[in-house]
């Protein structure tokens, strides 16, 4: 199994230790949109949305990562990744995947919090609580019908899933709990 990490910008060394971590998988740093040849997986780090949009578009990536995902490739978007994975995003029309069918908030959580970690319920991982680490986090407005709520955080939904699509406002690549890259990598494998 292979999985492309986008690696334009933000915390994406992060999601391959932890990737690797998760079994004999390989990581692919997905710097040209050629690179996405041959991936059964990608990831989308978190960073800033604006930038990685912008860098994106710049870089040809957009049409060819829609049209993988079409095709069914899995993809997972953590915190600026999430936003790049939603249709709309509140008051702004930068560049984006747009791909599931949400309404995202940015720098939802406000300035005084800009960073802070909580256990939140993810109940498809477990039982077991979740440390989220969220920074300048998201958080989704609205989903439509065929998106699954994964996770709320006092009333906001955090995580989301719509068919092969996963997103979370969080950073599970900054914790030592695998459970989120495991469970995208189970929809990988049922994919491939
Ligand atoms: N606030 C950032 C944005 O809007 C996301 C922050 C993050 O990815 N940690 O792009």
């Amino acid at each position: 199994m292979l999985i492309g990490v986008l690696a334009l910008q933000g915390a994406f060394r992060e999601h391959e230790y932890m990737i690797r971590a998760c079994g004999d998988i390989e990581t692919r740093q997905i710097r040209l949109p050629g690179q996405l040849e041959g991936i059964d997986g990608l990831i989308i780090p978190g960073g800033e949305s604006t930038t990685m949009g912008k860098l994106m578009a710049d870089y040809g990536f957009l049409d060819p990562i829609r049209e993988r995902a079409g095709q069914g490739l899995p993809v997972f978007g953590t915190c600026a990744g999430l936003i790049m994975l939603a249709r709309d995003i509140n008051g702004s029309n930068q560049p984006r995947i747009g791909l599931m069918d949400m309404l995202v908030e940015r720098n939802a959580f406000g300035r005084q919090v800009d960073s802070f970690e909580d256990d939140i319920e993810v109940p498809c991982l477990g039982a077991e609580p979740f440390r989220a680490v969220f920074i300048r986090a998201p958080y989704i407005m609205k989903v439509g019908a065929g998106v699954e709520v994964l996770a709320e955080y006092g009333g906001r939904i955090v995580a989301a899933r719509e068919g092969r699509l996963l997103a979370a406002a969080f950073h599970p690549e900054l914790t030592s709990d695998k459970r989120m890259h495991e469970y995208f990598l189970n929809i990988v494998k049922i994919a491939s």
